[in-house]
């Protein structure tokens, strides 16, 4: 397979001197199969060049798929720039992760409404396909693509590319899960083992390697990856060569050059046959088979374009938040996209409702002596011993115990401080796994008698709150301080996102500022 960079930077264009050799183009790839099959993954600014390139090789006849990992603009703004897209004749299909509420081409057409761009998305001349995914698995002619979540403040996908005996992998943006990793030390477990899992044997590994370990501690909950973090995951995973890619708009090519030096240090000190190289906007890399081959793609994986809307539909989530903010927050975050939420007011209720409902997704809080999200998660575990689908758990807290959440059987982690953006993409992925699952399980017996039942909206109260009357969402969720505020609010209303999100974040915001006796009302109303 060919794999060809096109843009390397993340999250803005940084045209410039400083930056001239490692490129100013936000992410844009190229990967072509032997047979000529043509893939791009992702299309920043860089996509325009390609799209020139492209065109100066055969204007006319193109056919093509575009991968997009996610709807931020560092990763789409050149879609309306590719020019293969507005000539007749050339045939494309663009794939991207499932929203909720909104499809993939209403987002894309979204960065094409006249007050942004003077063409609609409508008046591309190609015949374009739209192809909304989820998690699992698809064929593109003679490549196999294999999907997976990322940890962003918006649903992203990973994707796996395997022709011509080799793996590519490309993964950006992502956050390690542990904020451990993320200094290159601790085990890698829970999620950050199923995203090593998804990398595994990789004879390329394109990676989000935004910050260093030593930036980190300022940039939790932007969404990306150390380069620590990408060495330790490729070695653990055998991944042969790793891309660092999604450079900071901030390190120029000196500070590149510094970076890739250690890193190699290190990796000679080890004795590590991991190849590591920075990502250069131009660079081709032939990709070869090795000898040693990674695992071949199971049989019977679930279709990543399958339209689940009809398992998602039916979803629940079971809410076991101490925190009267949060919960309200959480609650109004899930029923905002029509998913019936349910109130754990103790063991008891918890177990009859997984029994009898089948939730999607338990959001729990761990914040002992307050709460005890571990002992609750127990319980959850013996009542789904034995189903064939685990109950998702996700666990919110202060920091993430691996060991013991993992002995408890805590699925996934989210922890203060966190945005609201995170959140709610946390929660979504969950739900669209827990649906592929579903679809992939077939329909139960006793579905008519599951989906007859009265909804669930309000049908029962809050759990009792042990003094958190003054409590305030934001002190859990985000920052009080207002300027964090503001510089949340602005990164995440930057991206594309569908208006119930940006509705939510205001009223996030609004609620945060606010004084606790205002702040009281508005949760009593919920
Ligand atoms: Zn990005
Ligand atoms: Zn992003």
């Amino acid at each position: 397979m060919r794999v060809q960079f096109w843009g390397t930077r993340g999250s803005i264009a940084k045209p410039g001197r400083s930056m001239a050799r490692y490129g100013g183009n936000t992410s844009c790839i190229e990967a072509r199969s032997a047979r000529g099959t043509l893939i791009i993954v992702d299309c920043g600014t860089g996509g325009h060049s390609l799209g020139q390139n492209l065109m100066s090789a055969s204007a006319k006849g193109l056919r093509g798929h575009i991968l997009i990992s996610h709807t931020h603009w560092d990763h789409i703004q050149g879609i309306p720039f590719f020019a293969p897209l507005f000539v007749p004749d050339n045939e494309w299909d663009i794939y991207g992760p499932k929203g909720l509420g909104q499809s993939l081409r209403e987002t894309l057409a979204g960065q094409m409404q006249y007050n942004y761009f003077p063409v609609t998305l409508d008046q591309c001349e190609a015949k374009i396909r739209y192809h909304d995914l989820v998690e699992g698995t698809f064929d593109i002619d003679d490549i196999k693509v294999s999907t997976h979540y990322l940890n962003h403040p918006a649903l992203t996908l990973g994707y796996r590319l395997e022709a011509d005996g080799v793996a590519v992998v490309y993964a950006c943006d992502h956050e390690p899960h542990s904020r451990m990793l993320a200094t290159g030390h601790g085990e890698i477990t829970g999620q950050d083992l199923r995203h090593a899992e998804f990398i595994n044997r990789a004879d390329l590994l394109i990676h989000d390697a935004q910050f260093t370990a030593e930036e980190y501690p300022a940039k939790i909950g932007w969404g990306h990856s150390t380069v620590e973090y990408v060495v330790k995951l490729s070695k653990y995973a055998e991944v042969k060569r790793a891309a660092l890619t999604h450079h900071d708009p901030l390190r120029d090519d000196d500070a590149i050059d510094r970076l890739l030096a250690s890193i190699r240090a290190r990796l000679r000190e080890d004795a590590s046959s991991l190849d590591v190289f920075a990502a250069v906007e131009g660079q081709v890399v032939e990709v070869a088979p090795s000898p040693e081959k990674g695992p071949a793609r199971r049989a019977g994986e679930f279709q990543a374009q399958t339209p689940i809307e009809p398992a998602l539909a039916e979803s629940s989530v079971l809410l076991g938040i101490a925190d009267t903010e949060m919960a309200a927050a959480f609650s109004e975050v899930i029923r905002a996209e029509g998913i019936h939420v349910e109130f754990l007011s103790d063991m008891d209720e918890a177990r009859k409702l997984i029994s009898k409902d089948r939730p999607s997704l338990a959001i729990l809080e761990h914040d002992p002596p307050r709460i005890d999200g571990m002992e609750t998660c127990r319980a959850i575990r013996q009542q789904d011993n034995g189903h064939e689908h685990q109950l998702p758990v996700v666990m919110v807290a202060a920091q993430g115990d691996q060991a013991p959440g993992a002995a408890a059987g805590v699925t996934d982690w989210l922890i203060k401080p966190f945005t609201g953006a995170y959140a709610q993409t946390k929660i979504y992925a969950w739900l669209l796994r827990t649906a592929c699952q579903w679809m992939r399980g077939g329909i139960p017996e006793d579905e008519e008698r599951r989906l007859a039942r009265p909804p669930v909206h309000a049908r029962r109260a809050p759990m009792p709150q042990k003094g958190t009357e003054n409590k305030r969402f934001s002190e859990n969720v985000i920052s009080t301080d207002k300027s964090a505020l503001l510089w949340m609010y602005c990164r995440e209303i930057a991206p594309f996102e569908t208006p119930t999100f940006s509705k939510k974040v205001g009223e996030l915001i609004a609620r945060a500022t606010k004084h606790p006796s205002e702040t009281r009302n508005l949760s009593a109303a919920n």
